[in-house]
């Protein structure tokens, strides 16, 4: 990433079609970097931040379109994405969708971006406003589909945010997002089933959490373990902490729950897939098979 936020506008020229909170911490991003930036936002108010920051702004998404070969959208969802460019040429545009949707959204919007002429990158932002534009935040973003595109405008886009390609498939940078966000989710269900546990008594929530996060972090290397049995495929290899002992262990977390006066409403379901495992007879492995559950489960 670069800052040149005292050097002429001698980037790439690019467009912006979205200024709400993260389309605008984008555009400050790009005109800081010293990128000439058209932005175009159905609210125009919205736009004044980065007009007074330099940008031009565009009276249409039809013309915002018309300014630039690289045009970057950054709108609520898909259904956004689709009314703003209805009346659009994309014809020779280089269109990069950084508003978040599924695989299948992102797939459907290649085909039909390239239909009209365009090439398409899909992405999704592993970040939140306040951390673009900040190398330091860690903040990057996934990109999917146009190698070509991503190769040409590689640098442009680094300069908000890190960026990571992964893959042609237009679906893969949305199915990495919301992979993350799940796992994010999940960890979250736990986080709160914590604090409740320990909200009753004289633990302060401050100190609490310092060991919250020690744990977790620990807990998160297990990761590339699951990772290894998946691949080569022995559930069993290098267990530590077997399916049989961790099920036999809910029992103590589910009466705690109940001694506290805390519904374990967050945790039963995946216990209560713990235990159809076990009755499947794996509890000599890790937990692993509960990817193949879910998958079986779900079709
Ligand atoms: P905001 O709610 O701040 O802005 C939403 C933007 O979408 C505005 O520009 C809004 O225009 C526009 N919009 C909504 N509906 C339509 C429509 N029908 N036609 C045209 N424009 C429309 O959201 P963010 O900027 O925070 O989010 C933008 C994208 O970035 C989303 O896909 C979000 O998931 C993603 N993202 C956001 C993160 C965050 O923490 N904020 C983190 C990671 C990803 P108007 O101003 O007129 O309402």
């Amino acid at each position: 990433m670069t800052d040149n936020a005292s050097s002429p506008l001698t980037g790439t020229p690019l467009t912006l079609l979205g200024t709400g909170a993260m389309g605008t911490a984008l555009g400050r991003a790009w005109l800081a970097a010293g990128h000439p930036l058209t932005v175009w936002n159905r609210t125009r108010a919205r736009t004044e931040e980065l007009a007074a920051a330099g940008a031009a702004v565009a009276d249409s998404a039809a013309a915002a379109v018309a300014a630039n070969r690289l045009v970057i959208v950054c709108l609520l969802d898909d259904d956004s994405l689709g009314e703003a460019l209805a009346g659009a040429d994309l014809t020779g545009r280089d269109l990069v969708n950084l508003t978040t949707g599924t695989p299948a959204q992102g797939r459907a919007r290649a085909a039909w971006a390239e239909a009209r002429g365009a090439r398409f990158l899909d992405a999704g932002i592993m970040a939140v406003p306040p951390m673009i534009g900040s190398p330091e935040s860690g903040a990057y973003v996934f990109y999917s589909g146009s190698a070509a595109l991503f190769e040409e405008h590689g640098a442009t886009l680094a300069v908000p945010a890190g960026t990571a390609y992964v893959g042609a498939d237009p679906g893969f940078a949305a199915l990495h997002d919301v992979a993350l966000l799940s796992a994010m989710t999940g960890m979250f269900a736990g986080v709160f089933h914590a604090f409740a546990l320990v909200r009753r008594e004289d633990i302060a929530p401050k100190e609490f959490a310092g060991l919250l996060q020690s744990w977790l972090t620990a807990m998160a290397h297990s990761v590339h373990k699951t990772a290894d049995q998946l691949e080569t495929g022995d559930y069993g290899k290098d267990v530590v902490s077997n399916l049989a002992m961790q099920a036999a262990g809910n029992a103590t977390l589910l009466r705690t729950a109940q001694e506290q006066g805390v519904s374990a409403e967050l945790l039963k379901p995946y216990m209560n897939l713990m235990d159809e495992l076990l009755a499947q007879g794996r509890g000599e492995e890790d937990t692993t098979g509960m990817v193949d559950l879910l998958l079986r489960r779900s079709s």
